[in-house]
């Protein structure tokens, strides 16, 4: 009987939270996502232009 084996695939899900102010916290495993609402949000509701790499650097890792 083949052992049935699942590729583990590196996708990690990622995080932004942006602040206690708003609220606004987005998890993904998709960082193009990630990134996309995050600009939206922050120019939408802090009214600031925010960077691909500047949102980039707020991404972290969530565990477990
Ligand atoms: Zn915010």
């Amino acid at each position: 009987m083949p052992e049935h084996h699942v590729k583990e695939k590196k996708h990690h899900l990622k995080q932004i939270d942006c602040g206690p102010e708003c609220g606004f916290m987005i998890r993904s495993h998709d960082e193009k996502e990630i990134i996309e609402a995050t600009r939206k949000h922050v120019k939408q509701f802090h009214g600031k232009d925010m960077s691909e790499q500047d949102i980039r650097k707020d991404i972290e890792d969530v565990k477990g």
